[in-house]
């Protein structure tokens, strides 16, 4: 048994507490601690600059995110999705009432294939919801050749893409929204947090509006809203994280690169190739475990965890085998071969800022253990 402390699948990166608490103080002094205060809106302005996007709405979490995003534009009926993500993707759609429609993911980038969406297109098909799985680009091209033919609304999930670029520009400019998550197991966190990015102002200020009960003014509501602001603390930790962002992304790409070197020239087991980002964010590392290697993939799983190493199979289940979707036409297995398959063989290594050498070292040479 590993004697040493336990290593979880992700870590949150924490700035410096003394500098946060600089930030406490001045929220005690403001004595503004949320609605719209002055470290809110310090991190949108923030933000827009490092990750290169026009406007962004900060939200208490990209679930609630997710949701407005489908509210603000009016989606409806149904909306075309990938199982392969986390649960909070199809459930925004159940919260409005919108019956997910799966299609299978592409083997390579694990990502919707844009050749599925066609033929699971209906006359109640509004949107399309894709996740930039892993922080891996989707064919963001493609998808939106689609959405134009059918006047679809495109909406990407982008809890895993905070940073990522395409072709030098920010991967959250495509679409019609696209929403990050801040929560505390993502590449940049506020604890719990989260943000639409929006195109123009007035699609921000319609968005503000629904996470604020939809008031448009002291005494005028307009919209069934919900409550979905982040408070100060939250923006705080954004602000001080954005400091030590760059350094913490080296720091998980190096870890990607030690991964690859040692584990490429294991049989059986594949690392997921991340090529399709002019910047990459290495937001998971995630193998495949196939027939070859010496286990199945939930031995490995297993005699990691007896060591003390926590691996996740992130997506095991996927979405459409919950209890709430497997109903679904569009759920069944033979409607998403890759995606069940991936599932099967999937398992993501820890990766994090303070994951130290000679932890990294612990979890290659179980791996390598045959
Ligand atoms: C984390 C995550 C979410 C939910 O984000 P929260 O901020 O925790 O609500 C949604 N979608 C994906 C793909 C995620 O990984």
């Amino acid at each position: 048994m590993r004697a040493k402390k336990p290593i979880y699948v992700t870590q949150p990166y924490l700035p410096p507490l003394a500098e946060y608490m600089g930030y406490l103080e001045q929220i005690w002094s403001s004595k503004v601690l949320t609605n719209g205060g002055p470290l809110h809106q310090q991190l949108e302005d923030a933000l827009c600059e490092y990750l290169g996007v026009d406007h962004i709405a900060l939200f208490t979490n990209a679930t609630i995110g997710l949701v407005t995003a489908l509210q603000s534009l009016r989606v409806t009926g149904e909306v075309i999705t990938t199982p392969y993500s986390f649960v909070a993707t199809a459930h925004s759609l159940l919260w409005n009432g919108i019956r997910p429609v799966f299609v299978d993911i592409d083997p390579v980038t694990m990502n919707m294939d844009p050749a599925r969406i066609e033929a699971a297109i209906t006359p109640q098909t509004t949107a399309i919801m894709p996740v930039h799985c892993y922080g891996q680009p989707c064919d963001v091209e493609a998808i939106q050749r689609i959405a134009d033919i059918y006047n679809l609304k495109v909406i990407y999930d982008a809890a895993h893409a905070f940073g990522v670029e395409l072709n030098e520009s920010s991967v959250l400019k495509y679409g019609d929204l696209s929403v990050l998550s801040f929560h505390a197991t993502k590449v940049f966190n506020t604890f719990e947090g989260g943000a639409i990015v929006c195109p123009d102002a007035k699609t921000k200020l319609r968005i503000d509006q629904l996470k604020n009960f939809g008031f448009v003014d002291e005494t005028t509501v307009v919209a069934p809203g919900i409550n979905g602001k982040m408070s100060e603390v939250n923006a705080a930790m954004g602000l001080l994280q954005l400091k030590y962002i760059d350094g913490a992304m080296q720091r998980r790409c190096e870890i990607d690169a030690t991964y690859r070197a040692h584990l490429q020239s294991v049989p059986g087991i594949r690392c997921v190739a991340r090529s399709g980002a002019s910047k990459d964010n290495f937001a998971y590392f995630p193998i495949l475990v196939d027939a070859e290697y010496s286990s199945s993939r939930d031995d490995l799983y297993e005699k990691l965890k007896a060591r003390g190493i926590y691996a996740r199979r992130y997506f095991y289940p996927l979405i459409c085998n919950f209890p709430m979707y497997r109903g679904l036409p569009s759920a069944h297995r033979e409607n998403l071969p890759v995606a069940n398959q991936m599932a099967q063989q999937v398992l993501c290594l820890p990766i994090y800022p303070s994951l130290q050498p000679d932890e990294q070292q612990d979890i290659i040479d179980v791996i390598k253990e045959q």
